[in-house]
């Protein structure tokens, strides 16, 4: 009998787009299971905050995470995040991780570990993989390739109403001034740097409810792969 084929929708962009509730969402309404990247870069910028390390030590970090143990686990409302055996999926939201992720998810080093694993994840399986470097370096291959967009006033909207209901302190000037710096570094830095793929679908979700981009996607995913329920 031969292996099920690995099937991918590869969504990339950048913080505060949506990326995170619609790949989410629409993961569970086609059936596939959903892959966080950017929680496997929090975990590891956390485990490097923890050893009191320098995020921009390239050294020392690629190291210490090197002998990390992330794993993602998908369960009904989200995913949890583990490190080490230890239920990390709320303190990797915190604001120290934010500041401190770009620099970590820099490291070419950091960044061939996480990719390997994300690759193993998918392998046989039919996945929905959010990300930064997802359509372009991860999986190139991507059935579905997608970039979500939006102007940088939505997105700190988006990423301060999410910290309220979450119970964070937030500010939105705050929240914009992070926003914008972590999306210079990402698409600045040299290793697979945030960037739409050539052959992906670009959408801007500045104006539309989740609702519509779930129903858009939902239909490009029936047309290119057909939906599994
Ligand atoms: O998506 P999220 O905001 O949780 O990602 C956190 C950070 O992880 C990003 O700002 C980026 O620096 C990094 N990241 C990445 N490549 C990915 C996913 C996330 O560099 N595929």
């Amino acid at each position: 009998m031969s292996a099920p084929a690995t099937r991918v929708v590869a969504i990339d962009g950048p913080a505060g787009t949506g990326k995170s509730s619609v790949s989410r969402r629409l993961a569970d309404r086609v059936g596939a299971q959903y892959l966080d990247t950017g929680a496997m870069y929090r975990a590891a910028s956390l485990a490097v905050l923890r050893a009191g390390i320098a995020p921009d030590d390239e050294d020392a970090v690629a190291e210490h995470v090197a002998g990390l143990s992330i794993d993602l686990r998908d369960v009904p409302g989200g995913t949890v995040v583990m490190l080490d055996g230890e239920d990390v999926s709320a303190a990797i939201r915190a604001e120290d991780v934010n500041a401190a992720v770009s620099a970590v998810a820099a490291n070419a080093r950091v960044r061939e570990q996480m990719v390997d694993l994300q690759r193993q994840v998918a392998i046989g399986r039919f996945v929905v993989v959010e990300g930064r470097d997802i359509g372009t370096v991860v999986f190139p291959d991507a059935e579905l390739k997608v970039f979500l967009t939006a102007t940088p006033g939505a997105r700190a909207q988006r990423r301060h109403r999410q910290n309220v209901a979450a119970g964070r302190e937030s500010d939105l000037d705050q929240v914009l001034a992070s926003v914008n710096r972590r999306d210079h570094l990402d698409s600045t830095r040299a290793a697979s740097p945030l960037r739409r793929a050539d052959d992906a679908v670009e959408l801007d979700t500045s104006d539309l409810t989740l609702e519509q981009v779930l129903d858009g996607l939902t239909e490009l995913v029936d047309r290119r792969i057909g939906v599994r329920r």
